[in-house]
């Protein structure tokens, strides 16, 4: 496994879960695998598929990230293809020829076309595995359900022999259920790596008016002097109008919207891909399909509507491991207008929901990364340092006993009850349904009397943040508690409670001057020269060019730095640099240690 893993991705070890999911696989069993964007999923699935005898099989639903993958896997010098309504019929055709062959290690393959398949090419072919990628497309649970998912559940009835790996970035526990259930994976095993992205800073911009944030993008921009970012806009006019505003400071910036051709949309993702232009301003649409390694920035323009959203969204930046900066701008307009959507959509009270748990990220007075880990079920007990919260703390007390208080109450209700009716019982409020299910009987009922029940509200709010509860979406919002909550309940930890300084707060916020921020300069070694650096990249860009590939599928931008700081002037050196494999070192080594013997020379 591991001689695979550096002969054809130039990797030394593997990340955490890496081994033990390939392992799996390699046993012929189902898994589901939840890692953030960046993670390292893909491995999970490749690095089988060359251990195994005949084909992998991906089912994507994204036809631009299967042309990025197999434009990735062949520069490896692995034999992949795709079939999809993207290609020609003659595209198609080699493909089909190319598998029955069995030369091909990696077929992509949407899943209409999955459907159309699987009596035909499929039963011609060996299938070492399934690969579902971006499996929560298969619950209306999710963000991003796609009705042709649902039919996946062929995959076993048809070839109950072949593993399924599942792989997702972003599934509460309800949407993975569904996962599993739907594609009737058997005794699976479920991966969950941790989904913080420490490289990724975190910060949030409250009430700005469109000129003040017009300045602070600006700013910003100029921070980032030449590095690649995405700026995410809630309508199409606001895309082209940030565009124009950046265009006449200079700033190479395209839009991306639904409402523009197919022919515009894959123009601007080129552009962008190809470093041709810095900016693009976007609808959410963009980038779902991504695979730029090195967008070193995102801005929300608008509040998103879910956190899995905007977790997605901010992911697309970093993916190298490098830093990378994000900023989110939160305005009430912003907030009246999703919540409307949310209410007249079909599915009213989970949007309504999801949208309050982005508010409440944007609102927050803890460390906003916490939030973002226990949304995806993952406690995380220390702040993070790289956030605005933890760089400019709010003040603390001990409120054990207030957060004992309402954790017994969620108790003695049998986890019952949702947000409202807790409040109700801690205020001894009687009202019809209390006193129908017997709740004034309680030994809790009117237990926090001495609260007002605004602030109550908030220090629910803020054990939602702190993972002492989840929210039960299925069941009708009901309040669960989570081991970090029973360990609070039962005094085994301490609960750190956020002084609510709710008057004083508003009156100070009025006065305050903006505080100017110094942005995080990029991780640069000390000893990395910054001309040799431009030099690889000058390289890279024109082999990308002469290949027609983007420029991070000749080398990573984490590669570039690696190489400007080790400076190999050997082939054999070169090919020792994490992430370069066989197939590169022979392909690009003599050219980038010319690049690198001139700088050494001169
Ligand atoms: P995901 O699909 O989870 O978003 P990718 O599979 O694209 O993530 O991996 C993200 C980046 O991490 C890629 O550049 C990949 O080559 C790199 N990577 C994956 N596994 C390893 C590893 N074991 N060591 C170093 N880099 C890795
Ligand atoms: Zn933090």
């Amino acid at each position: 496994m591991i001689q695979t893993l550096k002969s054809y991705f130039g990797y030394e070890s593997f990340r955490p879960l890496q081994k033990e999911i390939i392992e799996r696989v390699l046993q012929k069993k189902d898994c589901l695998v939840l890692m953030p964007t960046g993670g390292g999923k893909s491995i999970c699935y490749q690095l089988p598929a060359l251990l195994c005898n005949g084909t992998a099989v991906v089912v994507s639903p994204l036809i631009s990230l299967m042309k990025d993958q197999v434009e990735a896997l062949k520069a490896n010098g692995i034999e992949a293809g795709a079939l999809n309504s993207a290609n020609d019929e003659t595209e198609n055709a080699e493909v089909r020829r190319a598998c029955v062959a069995g030369r091909l290690k990696l077929l992509y393959i949407s899943p209409e076309r999955l459907l159309l398949e699987i009596d035909y090419l499929l039963k011609d072919i060996q299938i070492s595995l399934f690969a579902v990628d971006e499996a929560h497309c298969i619950s209306q649970w999710g963000h991003d359900f796609r009705p042709e998912y649902t039919q996946m559940g062929v995959l076993h009835q048809n070839f109950p022999q072949v593993p399924i790996i599942a792989l997702t970035a972003t599934a509460d526990k309800i949407t993975r259920e569904d996962i599993i259930r739907q594609l009737h994976l058997n005794e699976p095993q479920t991966f969950i790596s941790s989904f913080d992205r420490p490289n990724l800073s975190l910060a949030v911009k409250r009430g700005y008016q469109q000129k003040e944030k017009h300045k602070t993008i600006l700013d910003f921009i100029a921070n980032h002097h030449g590095e690649s970012g995405i700026i995410y806009c809630m309508s199409r006019n606001k895309t082209e109008s940030v565009a124009q505003m950046l265009q006449k400071h200079g700033i190479r910036c395209g839009v991306y919207h639904a409402g523009l051709s197919p022919q515009q949309r894959d123009a601007t993702q080129s552009d962008f891909i190809n470093d041709r232009i810095q900016v693009v301003c976007a609808t959410i649409a963009f980038g779902m399909g991504i695979d730029k390694s090195n967008v070193r920035w995102v801005i929300h323009y608008n509040l998103p509507k879910s956190i899995e959203s905007f977790y997605q969204e901010i992911g697309r930046a970093g993916r190298d491991g490098m830093t990378a900066d994000t900023l989110l701008f939160y305005s009430l307009a912003d907030l009246i207008l999703l919540t409307k959507f949310a209410v007249e959509s079909k599915q009213q009270s989970i949007n309504v929901e999801k949208l309050q748990r982005m508010q409440q990220y944007a609102e927050s007075d803890i460390c906003r990364r916490r939030i973002l880990l226990n949304y995806f079920s993952e406690t995380s007990d220390k702040d993070c340092g790289n956030c605005d919260v933890c760089k400019n703390p709010p003040q603390r007390f001990d409120g054990t006993v207030i957060v004992q208080k309402a954790l017994s109450a969620i108790v003695r209700t049998n986890q019952q009850i949702g947000v409202s009716m807790l409040v109700d019982i801690l205020r001894g409020t009687f009202s019809a349904e209390i006193v129908e299910k017997e709740f004034d009987k309680l030994k809790t009922f009117g237990a926090g009397r001495d609260i007002p029940a605004r602030d109550w509200q908030d220090y629910i709010l803020q054990m939602l943040q702190l993972g002492y509860f989840e929210i039960a979406y299925n069941e009708k919002n009901h309040l669960r508690i989570t081991e970090s909550g029973s360990n609070v309940l039962f005094g085994r930890t301490s609960a750190p409670l956020v002084t609510i300084v709710r008057i004083e707060k508003a009156t100070k916020q009025k006065g305050k001057k903006p505080v100017i921020e110094k942005e995080l300069p990029m991780a640069m070694p000390a000893t990395e020269n910054e001309s040799l650096f431009e030099a690889l990249r000058t390289l890279r860009k024109d082999l990308a060019s002469q290949e027609a590939i983007p420029a991070y599928i000749v080398l990573t931008d984490k590669v570039l730095h690696l190489l400007s700081i080790s400076r190999p002037t050997t082939i054999e050196a070169f090919g020792n640099i994490s992430g370069i494999g066989e197939y590169k070192k022979q392909k690009y080594g003599k050219d980038f240690i010319q690049v690198i013997k001139q700088f050494v020379d001169e």
